[in-house]
Order: C-alpha cells, then sequence, then structure tokens
C-alpha cells in the first residue's frame, strides 16, 4: 500500500484550506496593513487580495469603525491574548450582504470576529482576523424574541374581547397600589356589570352575547384615557383603574361609560340588542390597607347599584377617619 502524495509544494496545503474555509479571514500587522485575505472576504466584499494586501485596511473599507478596530487589534499586540467581538455587541465589522431571502429585519451579514494574536519567539507578529456570518442566529433570535413578546401578550389578554384579563388588571392594580401607599395621590376603581345578562343570552342566544360582550368592551376601551387600565374582570363584569383620579372625577367616568354602554343598542347581524350596565365606584382612602379593600368597596357599591334598579352609579359613602 503506498502513502498517497500531498501537494506540498505552493499553494500549501494550509494556503488551501485558508483559502476554502466558510468564514472571513485576514491578517493585520501592527499599522493596520493587510497581510492576508481569504476568498470569503474577496467573495464578500468584491475587494480582491491582490488589491488590499500591503496596504492599510482603511483604505479599501473606510466605512470600518476605524477607532475601535485598532484599539481591538493594538490590545492584542499589546497583551498577546486572543479578543472577540459578538454580533449581540456589535452587528456587523463589514457591511456585507446577506444571503437570507427573508431578513426578518437584518439589514446586513451579522458577524461575529475572532482576533488571534500570530506568535513568533513569544512576540506577536501580526493579527489574524476571523468573520463568521452569524445572520441565522441573529434571524432567530429576534423571531424568538417576537415570539416570546406575543406570548406575553396573549398571556396579559382576556381570549375573547381582547382586553387585559383579570390577571393583568390584578397585577397592575397591585403595583398602582403600591405607588399610591408610598407617594399618596388619588387612585379610584370602578367596577362594572352588564344588566340581566343572562336574558340576553337566552334571548338572543349566546353567540349574540359574545358579541355583545366584545363590542361593549370596544366601546369602553375606545374611551378610557391611555394611563387607565381597563380588563375583563369576570363573565360580564369589567373593570377601570383610575390613576390619579380622585372619587368624584370617577363618577363622572362612571357615568361616561354607563351612556357609552347603555345610550346605543347593540347591532348583532340586523338585530338590536338593548345593553345597560351598573357602576360601582370606589377610592383608595386613608385606612385601606390593601388593594382588596378598595375592590371589596366597588363591588358593594355596584351591588348597591343593582338593587337600586340597574343601569346606574354609586359609590358608597364612608366617615372620613
Ligand atoms: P344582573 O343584572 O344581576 O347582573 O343579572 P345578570 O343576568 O347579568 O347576572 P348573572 O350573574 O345571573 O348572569 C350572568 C350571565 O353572563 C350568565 C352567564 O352565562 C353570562 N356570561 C358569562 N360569561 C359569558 C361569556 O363569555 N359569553 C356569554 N355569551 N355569556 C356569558
Ligand atoms: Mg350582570
Ligand atoms: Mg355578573
Amino acid at each position: 500500500m503506498t502513502t498517497p502524495e500531498l501537494p506540498l509544494s505552493t499553494p500549501s496545503l494550509s494556503d488551501l484550506v485558508v483559502e476554502r474555509v466558510g468564514f472571513g479571514l485576514f491578517v493585520l500587522d501592527r499599522d493596520m496593513n493587510v497581510l492576508m485575505w481569504n476568498r470569503f472576504m474577496q467573495d464578500h466584499s468584491g475587494v480582491s487580495a491582490e488589491d488590499v494586501i500591503g496596504r492599510p485596511i482603511f483604505e479599501r473599507f473606510p466605512d470600518l469603525p476605524r477607532a475601535w478596530l485598532a484599539r481591538k487589534v493594538e490590545s492584542v499586540f499589546q497583551l498577546g491574548s486572543f479578543a472577540f467581538s459578538s454580533w449581540e455587541q456589535r452587528p456587523y465589522l463589514f457591511r456585507f450582504d446577506h444571503d437570507r431571502p427573508i431578513t426578518g429585519g437584518v439589514d446586513y451579514m451579522q458577524q461575529d470576529c475572532t482576533f488571534m494574536p500570530l506568535m513568533r519567539e513569544r512576540e506577536v507578529i501580526a493579527v489574524c482576523v476571523t468573520v463568521s456570518d452569524v445572520t441565522h442566529v441573529s434571524v432567530m433570535q429576534r423571531e424568538r424574541e417576537d415570539a416570546v413578546a406575543k406570548l406575553r401578550e396573549y398571556a396579559d389578554r382576556d381570549g375573547l374581547t381582547g382586553i387585559a384579563n383579570r390577571r393583568f388588571f390584578e397585577s397592575r392594580l397591585m403595583e398602582e397600589f403600591s405607588r399610591w401607599q408610598r407617594y399618596g395621590g388619588d387612585l379610584s376603581v370602578l367596577l362594572f356589570d352588564l344588566d340581566h345578562f343572562k336574558k340576553i343570552n337566552d334571548e338572543f342566544g349566546h353567540v349574540a352575547g359574545d358579541t355583545v360582550l366584545r363590542s361593549m368592551a370596544q366601546r369602553v376601551a375606545d374611551v378610557v384615557r391611555k394611563q387607565d387600565v381597563f380588563g375583563r374582570f369576570g363573565g360580564e363584569e369589567f373593570a377601570l383603574l383610575l390613576p390619579c383620579t380622585p372619587l368624584d372625577d370617577a363618577l363622572h367616568v362612571a357615568e361616561k361609560i354607563r351612556h357609552t354602554i347603555g345610550d346605543t343598542p347593540v347591532d348583532v347581524q340586523g338585530v338590536v340588542v338593548p345593553v345597560t350596565a351598573s357602576v360601582g365606584a370606589a377610592a383608595a382612602r386613608p385606612g385601606s390597607s390593601d388593594y382588596e379593600v378598595m375592590i371589596n368597596e366597588a363591588d358593594a357599591a355596584l351591588y348597591s347599584a343593582k338593587r337600586q334598579g340597574r343601569n346606574r352609579s354609586v359609590v358608597l359613602l364612608h366617615e372620613l377617619s
């Protein structure tokens, strides 16, 4: 058996490897002159090895981050150790096109770079820089972040109406209540419940009932302020948290919402469905030690509104302590 002859003459095996590898590879001296430039760099930059070797890299690539790159290379010369740059810190060193059909918001090829000291007799004689195309990683990460953001958004929303669900509402209520405890000011809450909703379901069907719920949520969402938190509290019960709002003003908002709901019946595929709501209002006040006190008071006011005949807003008055 004979050992196959290896072509050890020029180009050397290592030259062939450097030429063929699927990442950029070039070598710089201490004055930032290019000493080596592989095919990947040629193919992606459009600048041939003959054109760049022996010249300062900035001559052919004036867009490079000059100060940053010079500092990075100099540090490798001084310390004799590897340095890295990740696409997460600096998306790219060279402005190369990427070959992804769907960009996913990525404009240029995303790159990880390694700066490697080339040593001779314990002295750094040059720095070899590798440039890896990590566009796929960055696109995947972006997609994952988008998916997580969407999931988080879904987790906070009520499936039927699209407004905040009870869990999210309560978490915001806790936050606002703590803020109120710490800084004072005003904080009110409204609970409102559609009147005789069971009858609407019985008379027009559950699907029509769902349409009414969606439409009511949308109407109210359109009239609340940006800083208010509007959520579905239960079946046909909703809650509105009003930061920086004293009880008097909350009562005005309650009336506005009651009219928003009750003044115009809902049109469910040509069938006119009249809907009204009862509203209970309460505010955080000295002595309320936690947010549940405020919710319980709004709930008691709501049921008082129901008892008084529905389609009204009620606030229970307390002796100031
Ligand atoms: P009240 O004026 O005292 O509030 O009377 P009500 O009929 O509205 O109150 P009740 O609590 O007896 O009934 C609530 C109804 O709301 C019963 C329930 O089937 C209905 N409901 C709860 N969630 C949904 C939903 O998601 N879709 C539909 N269509 N109906 C729902
Ligand atoms: Mg009801
Ligand atoms: Mg109810």
